[in-house]
C-alpha cells in the first residue's frame, strides 16, 4: 500500500495511492487504515512530505564505497546525526540554496518510516515498528561539514531533507536499487544490500538510546557518487518498489 499525505482546497489528509487515484483515508494511517470511500485524482492534489517527523535520525557512512570516496573509513559503530523537523520538505518542493554554503551535495537514501512508539527494540522485532519506506535526499553542505565537527548546520538546514513521494508499506527493503539523477543524468547507483548495517541493526542501535515516535524517520546512508548541486538543477531519487522523489534547486 502506498500512503501519501496531501492537501486539496486547504484540507490536509492521508490517502492510498492506486494508479492515478488517491483513496482518502479517515484520520491518519498510524492506527490502521480506514478508507473513506472518497477518491480524487492524484494530479489534482498537492503531495506533501508523507510524514511530519518529530526527528529524522540519519546514519553516516553506511555504504563502504561512499565512505571511501570521501576518504573516510567505515566506522566501527554507526555514525548517527539528526536532521530537524524544519529540514523536511515534500516531493516537488523547491530546494532553496542557502547562503552559508557554496557546496550542496545530493545523497540518495532509503528512508524508514516508524509506525509506533518504541524503545529498546530487539532485532527480531524491528519489523514491527516500521510503517513503511520512502525516498530521501540527505542534502549536505559539504564545505561546512568539513569545517565543523558537528553536522547540525551542514545537514540540518531548512529544506535539507526532501522526503517522498509516499510511504510504501509492503516492501522487502533488503535488496532494492536506489539511484540519484541530476537533470536526468545518473549520479548515484547502489543497492540497499550494500548497507554496512541492516535496517534492523540500525533500529536496535538507535532505540537503545532514544524513543522513536510514529512518523519519525531513519535515513539509512547513501551509496557512492555524491556530488554538487547548483541552482536550476533538478535532482531525483528513485528507489525500486517505491517511486521517484524530485526537487528543483532554486535561488534563495
Ligand atoms: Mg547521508
Amino acid at each position: 500500500m502506498r500512503i501519501a499525505r496531501f492537501s486539496i482546497d486547504g484540507t490536509v489528509g492521508f490517502g492510498v495511492v492506486e494508479g492515478d487515484q488517491l483513496d482518502i483515508i479517515k484520520g491518519h494511517p498510524f492506527a490502521g487504515v480506514e478508507r473513506s470511500g472518497r477518491r480524487v485524482p492524484v494530479d489534482k492534489v498537492r503531495l506533501l512530505p508523507p510524514v511530519l517527523p518529530s526527528k529524522v535520525v540519519a546514519v553516516g557512512r553506511n555504504y563502504a564505497e561512499h565512505a571511501r570516496e570521501l576518504g573516510n573509513a567505515v566506522p566501527e559503530a554507526p555514525i548517527t546525526f539528526f536532521k530537524p523537523s524544519t529540514s523536511v520538505i515534500g516531493p516537488g518542493d523547491p530546494i532553496a540554496y542557502p547562503s552559508f554554503t557554496s557546496d550542496i551535495h545530493h545523497e540518495a537514501e532509503l528512508a524508514v518510516v516508524i509506525g509506533r512508539l518504541c524503545r529498546e527494540v530487539p532485532a527480531e522485532r524491528a519489523h514491527e515498528v516500521i510503517l513503511g519506506y520512502t525516498c530521501a535526499n540527505d542534502l549536505t553542505a559539504r564545505d561546512v561539514q568539513q569545517r565543523e565537527s558537528q553536522w547540525a548546520r551542514a545537514k540540518g538546514f531548512d529544506g535539507s531533507c526532501p522526503l517522498g513521494p509516499w510511504v510504501e508499506t509492503e516492501l522487502d527493503p533488503s535488496d532494492l536499487t536506489l539511484m540519484c539523477t541530476v537533470n536526468g543524468e545518473q549520479r548515484q547507483l547502489g543497492r540497499t544490500s550494500e548497507m554496512v548495517r541492516s535496517i534492523a541493526e540500525l533500529i536496535v542501535h538507535i532505540t537503545a538510546s532514544m524513543t522513536l515516535l510514529p512518523q519519525d524517520v531513519i535515513l539509512t546512508g547513501t551509496p557512492a557518487g555524491v556530488g554538487p548541486l547548483h541552482v536550476g538543477d533538478e535532482v531525483a531519487v528513485t528507489i525500486e518498489g517505491i517511486g521517484t522523489l524530485t526537487n528543483k534547486v532554486v535561488q534563495r
